[in-house]
């Protein structure tokens, strides 16, 4: 058995079911709130899931303010506007309806109603100091896992450049998973946004800070998303296979809370800086081609992820089992269409020598890689991956 050295904090509870948004003005209620800031992003109110939202607070007459004004990738400006409206609305509880753009700057404000100041003092480790009002989240991807994270992440605006906060004030306080909520995801964002939870749970499966409680997330999390990924993005309407995409999705979140994410992750985050790219589909591109790099560092936790894909790895040695998981994430990249290359996202060669330096500064994503990366092989899994494999 690895030697074990950990810490888990869950305090999010959790309330997963179709119709469970149902029971969203309870929760407020329950954790204390009587007026409420919802921060959704326009896609989802087109979608029209704020509707749904609204009725449970109607119902129990609880007041509420929209802030609706969210883009994907937000920037710290979001998370400073919304504040502003919060406190003038003199709101006590915040509601996050969205992907993880929409949620993160949910977290973000409830802090900042307590804290004070501004989103940019609190990036970086351990800057909070004071609990938050309460925040609960709705996801509507199943992707980032944000709702039982301790993470949130902006675009600074002034040196392009993502970053996060990082802090146990940032768990929400609540979490309801409603899978039919996802139903309306299309299909290029529940590509994108699964393969980031797989992204997720695998990273944090051959994370250098795994262990016993956070492999158990993890593994669950990659049987459900490479079992029915597929399934979720070749008919929409599959709410079964979307229930398993969003409860993956969720798992992956708890392993990361408490394993972290790797190189994929750490090298996305100049992709979205500078050429902001969605930051699922950053990873999902990336994927295969840091699995390739990193293999060597913990062949048998490869091994295991292929069988998780459902490969038969009995009559492989170690190095083409670890081999055959990579294979298995790319046909599934394939399988959901996820572009083959970073020259197909629009990236320019030129911002390699750039990018490679950006990623090597997320501390510890790079940190808790299974391979220590050095500047020269950043580029190197930079330049494969613009060039692709066929
Ligand atoms: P997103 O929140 O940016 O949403 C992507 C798009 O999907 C938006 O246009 C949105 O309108 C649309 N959408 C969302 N739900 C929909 C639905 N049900 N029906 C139709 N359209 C819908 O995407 P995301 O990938 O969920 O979040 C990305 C952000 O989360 C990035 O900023 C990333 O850095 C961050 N992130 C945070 C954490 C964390 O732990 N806090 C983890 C990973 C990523
Ligand atoms: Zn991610």
């Amino acid at each position: 058995m690895q030697e074990q050295n950990f810490t888990v904090t869950q305090p999010t509870r959790i309330r997963f079911g179709v119709d469970t948004v149902n029971d969203l003005a309870a929760m407020v209620r329950e954790l204390g709130g009587s007026r409420v800031f919802l921060v959704i992003d326009p896609g989802v109110v087109a979608a029209g899931l704020l509707d749904k939202v609204e009725a449970s607070l109607k119902a129990d007459k609880i007041p509420f303010t929209v802030y609706d004004q969210v883009d994907p990738e937000p920037g710290l400006k979001l998370a400073d506007n919304g504040a502003k409206l919060a406190k003038k609305g003199k709101c006590d509880c915040v509601v996050g309806v969205g992907g993880g753009s929409a949620m993160d700057v949910a977290k973000a404000v409830s802090i900042l109603l307590t804290n004070g100041g501004k989103a940019e003092d609190y990036i970086g480790l351990g800057k909070i100091s004071k609990p938050g009002v309460p925040k609960i989240m709705i996801p509507t991807t199943a992707g980032t896992g944000a709702e039982v994270t301790f993470t949130a992440v902006f675009i600074n605006e002034k040196t392009s450049s993502k970053a996060g906060m990082n802090g146990d004030p940032l768990y929400p306080d609540a979490a309801i998973l409603d899978p039919a909520l996802t139903l309306s995801i299309p299909p290029h964002i529940t590509a994108a946004t699964g393969i980031d939870a797989l992204t997720h749970a695998l990273e944090a499966y051959t994370s250098t800070q795994a262990h016993t409680i956070s492999d158990m997330y993890a593994l669950e999390a990659i049987e459900l998303i490479a079992g029915n990924l597929g399934k979720a993005y070749a008919h929409g309407d599959n709410l079964e296979a979307r229930s398993a995409v969003l409860l993956g999705s969720l798992l992956a979140g708890k392993a990361l809370a408490t394993a972290g994410v790797g190189l994929v992750h750490a090298m996305a985050y100049p992709l979205g800086g500078m050429h902001q790219i969605p930051h699922g589909l950053a990873n999902a591109v990336l994927l295969p081609y840091v699995m390739a790099y990193n293999l060597i560092g913990a062949p048998e936790r490869f091994a295991t992820l292929a069988e998780m894909f459902g490969v038969d790895t009995a009559a492989m040695n170690l190095r083409e089992a670890a081999e055959a998981s990579v294979e298995a994430v790319w046909n599934l990249n394939q399988d959901v269409g996820i572009p083959r290359n970073l020259e197909e996202l629009g990236v320019s060669k030129e911002d390699i020598p750039e990018m490679a330096k950006i990623a090597l500064t997320v501390a510890r994503p790079v940190a808790n890689n299974p391979r220590r990366p050095i500047l020269d092989e950043v580029m190197a899994v930079y330049e494969e991956a613009f060039n692709g494999w066929q």
